[in-house]
């Protein structure tokens, strides 16, 4: 019996509207078509990524074309919209109350979509506790009540980077199910990026999706998952039943070292092997053919390069970790004073005074919610001369291609 997780990858440019829903059925017609994962009576919800109020060309959200192109491709299968919600709980800057769904529903585009073809839009702020009895550190979930009422979860993520993760994709699209602000909660409770990626983990194997279909074609690379990070156009799909195969072959297309990924150390951590590259099947492209060699990758990546090591976590780094912290800077030239980040600290660790935001970086945790929700993308991430240095010299700390130092330059 063939035990391989499967995760297919086809080619799409744009977001044109008739090219995008071909693509979107022959990726999941790989894996058996719609029809494998859902039926006229199924009730559907559709988990785009809405991580805050953004317009669909900043590539931070799931674009609306594509959730239109996945939406369409159901109805052909369903005969109708009528049991198809869509929902999501943005990133904490939002707030979880029908201001700010509005807010975020118009401005990523998503008002037109329901528009067009007759879909639901949640309104509801409800959700429910659910008992996760079988999580390794999660043993409760609080989730929005259009999942806990789904028959089937078709999770629409992007392909993106993140400062804490590493990478954002169908795994931590889920973190979406938490209500509103409770997710600063878990931020303090998973206060390093291990323990925040076994929690993920613990809510994908928990409510897992039925389907994954990852907007890949207008992603983001460097400083994401927010405004911080740059768009850049990847032009693929990638659909799976399974998340986590879904991010491991995502983070191969971006040409990231696998001891880099957090969710595989995890897994390693938890003995699960299923894991591997051999029992992980890649349909359609071949996956040597759409590595991104000069991807780039966010700054913290340094920083998490150097605890992979055993020697220098033990003898070297107890000494000097707090200078090769990363820490937050503002680009007060981009910054509006909105006050964003200071409401969402879960450290209370940035204040406000002389019309100036500023960071106590001693409490800061390093969880970079202030840099994902800020809306102008003025946080940023540094290193101190020390730890420039040693990254710099140790190459870690990442390599911007020529290309695109000259088109950060313009
Ligand atoms: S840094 Fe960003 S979130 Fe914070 S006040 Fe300035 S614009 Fe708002
Ligand atoms: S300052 Fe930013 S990175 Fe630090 S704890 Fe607050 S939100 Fe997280």
């Amino acid at each position: 019996m063939n035990n391989k997780t499967r995760v297919s990858v086809v080619k799409c440019k744009s977001y044109n509207k008739i090219s995008l829903k071909e693509a979107v059925s022959r990726c999941v017609s790989l894996l058996g078509g719609f029809e494998k994962f859902l039926n006229s009576k199924s009730k559907i919800v559709i988990k785009p990524n809405l991580l805050l109020a953004a317009a669909p060309e900043k590539a931070v959200t799931t674009h609306p074309l594509f959730i239109e192109a996945v939406i369409e491709n159901i109805i052909d299968i369903t005969g109708s919209s009528k049991n198809i919600i869509i929902a999501d709980s943005f990133g904490p800057a939002v707030p979880y109350n029908r201001a700010g769904m509005e807010k975020v529903y118009s401005t990523a585009g998503i008002l037109d979509i329901v528009k067009r073809t007759g879909c639901r839009l949640n309104y509801s702020t409800e959700y429910e506790c659910l008992s996760n009895k079988g999580g390794r550190i999660l043993k409760k979930i609080e989730v929005i009540k259009p999942i806990v009422e789904a028959d089937v979860i078709i999770n629409l993520p992007k392909f993106k980077t993140h400062n804490l993760t590493v990478i954002t994709g169908a795994i931590k699209n889920m973190f979406g199910i938490v209500p509103g602000f409770t997710k600063v909660g878990y931020h303090l409770r998973f206060d390093d990026f291990e323990k925040f990626s076994e929690m993920l983990l613990d809510i994908v194997f928990s409510v897992k999706p039925a389907l994954n279909i990852m907007d890949g074609i207008l992603g983001i690379e460097g400083d994401g998952p927010g405004r911080s990070g740059t768009p850049r156009e990847v032009g693929l799909i990638l659909a799976s039943d399974d998340p986590i195969s879904m991010d491991i072959v995502m983070s191969k297309i971006m040409n990231i070292d696998q001891r880099l990924n957090p969710f595989l150390e995890v897994l390693k951590k938890w003995n699960i092997k299923s894991y591997t590259d051999n029992n992980i099947e890649i349909l359609g492209e071949r996956l040597s053919d759409i590595i991104i060699y000069d991807f780039k990758l966010p700054k913290s990546i340094g920083q998490k390069r150097l605890t992979r090591s055993n020697f220098l976590n033990t003898y070297i780094l107890p000494f000097i970790r707090s200078s090769l912290n990363p820490y937050m800077y503002i680009d007060y030239n981009k910054c509006s004073l909105c006050k964003t980040c200071q409401d969402i600290c879960p450290q209370n660790s940035i204040s406000y005074s002389n019309n100036r935001i500023k960071f106590n970086h001693r409490t800061c945790i390093r969880c970079f919610c202030c840099s994902e929700m800020c809306p102008e993308g003025a946080i940023g991430i540094k290193y101190s001369f020390l730890g420039n240095l040693i990254f710099k010299r140790l190459g870690m700390a990442g390599k911007l291609s020529k290309k695109r130092k000259a088109q950060d330059a313009r």
